[in-house]
């Protein structure tokens, strides 16, 4: 072995465990009960720390090609690694979008010898559809597809076009990720609210109401059982979303995933801090975030993805006044790890159900199953150690994303990750990061 990690406490998707890991060549090649024989070169003493697997974060935007004054592969995944983030799941709504298995490689290529973290790219893939099968050849984890709220480019605009593009997915034996929403709801109703407003921040969640997001996820469920392609449904935000979701799901190949914001913080926080808080789907009424609670408790969810869409500072300070001015979409990998630990510390979920909905759940929904998001013989060592004990704030200049904000300032976190593997090399320590980055681009296993 090249390096033994002992007398930690391992986290898997069911258990806590005493155990020993041993790593070779990058890899789990041994986990033994604690003291057992362990020969390697060099040993790392996890006494009273946690071995979480990295964290598997299925939807993030990095802002690159095109808007990398916003964040951009190095400074994101330098957060996610301070986030306890390993690998990421990167959405195609860049500068250009990912439509192309030409824009995929050069994408590719950006983020080789720049990303800390391991990566996969998702593609974009419009009303047209038709670069599907080149795109899955490049090795694409998903195609993305929006039912609202995104350029005329991005959108799928109707049923037609959607079942078209799923039968595509289908027949590729890919997954489509689906961002719901109803683009007459949404769209309708922002122009008729934008024009009797004055800017107050009270004006912004109706233009995305509930009902939009319901009826999004309805269509998706109904196409998706049309066409047999395996959908994953994005960012469910409400109880209305949810219900639905638990209505139809079971019907056809549906996966579905919820944002930490939308676990804990609620509407008011638009008020409390202004444009920082404005996102998509917005952040909803208390009842809701209960709701998003109990549908994941109840696993009608089925993993946490942050929707990290981060701005600049002055970006989101252009909207002070008059909401409509700030972009929508708050950073969320550095915060992945922290807010899921204060769902721990709230009761809402122990360790291994962290574990199971944001690494071993994502990981194996999207083709790397035994491979990431799990400490398991024959993985990645990509492994966490946390210190349980620590209780620490979350504070605004700790953070590495381009954005410098998150709208978790302030809380109160128990638990921290202190040291962070990437494939057995330490890549950060103390939230810093440590050497030179070393991530790799992953493609899905292909599923038969
Ligand atoms: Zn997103």
């Amino acid at each position: 072995m090249d390096l033994a990690i002992r007398n930690g406490l391992l986290v898997t998707s069911d258990r806590v465990m005493a155990a020993d890991i041993g790593i070779a060549d990058g890899r789990i090649e041994a986990i033994v009960a604690p003291g057992e024989s362990l020969q390697a070169q060099r040993t790392l003493d996890a006494a009273g720390l946690h071995l979480l697997p990295g964290l598997v974060d299925a939807h993030v935007h990095l802002r690159e090609p095109g808007l990398v004054h916003k964040e951009g592969f190095a400074a994101g995944t330098r957060a996610a690694l301070a986030g306890g983030v390993t690998t990421v799941m990167v959405m195609p709504t860049d500068d250009p979008l990912t439509f192309t298995a030409s824009q995929f490689e050069a994408k590719r290529a950006l983020a080789e010898g720049q990303a800390w973290t391991d990566f996969m790219l998702q593609a974009a893939i419009g009303a047209q559809a038709c670069h599907v099968e080149e795109l899955v050849e490049a090795g694409a984890v998903s195609f993305e597809i929006f039912l609202a709220d995104v350029s005329p480019s991005l959108l799928v605009p109707d049923a037609e076009s959607l079942l078209q593009a799923l039968a595509r997915v289908a027949a590729a034996g890919a997954v489509a990720g689906i961002t719901p929403g109803d683009h007459d709801v949404v769209s309708r109703r922002t122009a008729a609210i934008r024009a009797g407003s004055t800017g107050a921040w009270q004006d912004f969640p109706p233009t995305r109401p509930p009902v939009s997001e319901a009826l999004g996820i309805a269509r998706a469920c109904v196409a998706a059982r049309e066409s047999g392609a395996r959908v994953h449904i994005r960012q469910v935000s409400c109880a209305s979303g949810a219900q639905v979701l638990a209505a139809l799901k079971d019907s056809a190949h549906i996966t579905a995933e919820v944002t930490p914001h939308n676990l804990l913080l609620d509407e008011g926080e638009l008020g409390r801090q202004g444009p920082k808080a404005k996102v998509a789907p917005p952040l909803r009424p208390a009842g809701d975030v209960l709701a998003m609670q109990r549908a994941l408790e109840e696993r009608v969810i089925d993993i946490v993805a942050t929707d990290h869409a981060p701005h600049l500072p002055a970006e989101k300070a252009a909207g002070q006044g008059d909401i409509w001015k700030a972009p929508g979409g708050i950073p969320g990998l550095q915060t992945f790890l922290p807010t899921m630990l204060m769902l721990v510390q709230q009761g809402l979920l122990d360790l291994p159900g962290l574990v199971r909905t944001c690494a071993t759940g994502p990981a194996r929904l999207f083709g790397l199953g035994g491979r990431k998001g799990e400490l398991c013989v024959g993985a990645d060592a990509d492994v966490v150690l946390v210190d349980m004990a620590r209780r620490w704030q979350v504070r605004d200049e700790d953070q590495l994303s381009k954005a410098r904000y998150t709208p978790f300032a302030g809380r109160m976190v128990q638990g921290a990750p202190v040291r962070v593997l990437l494939r057995g090399h330490e890549v950060m320590r103390d939230g810093a990061p440590v050497g030179d980055p070393l991530g790799r681009f992953l493609r899905p296993a292909t599923t038969a």
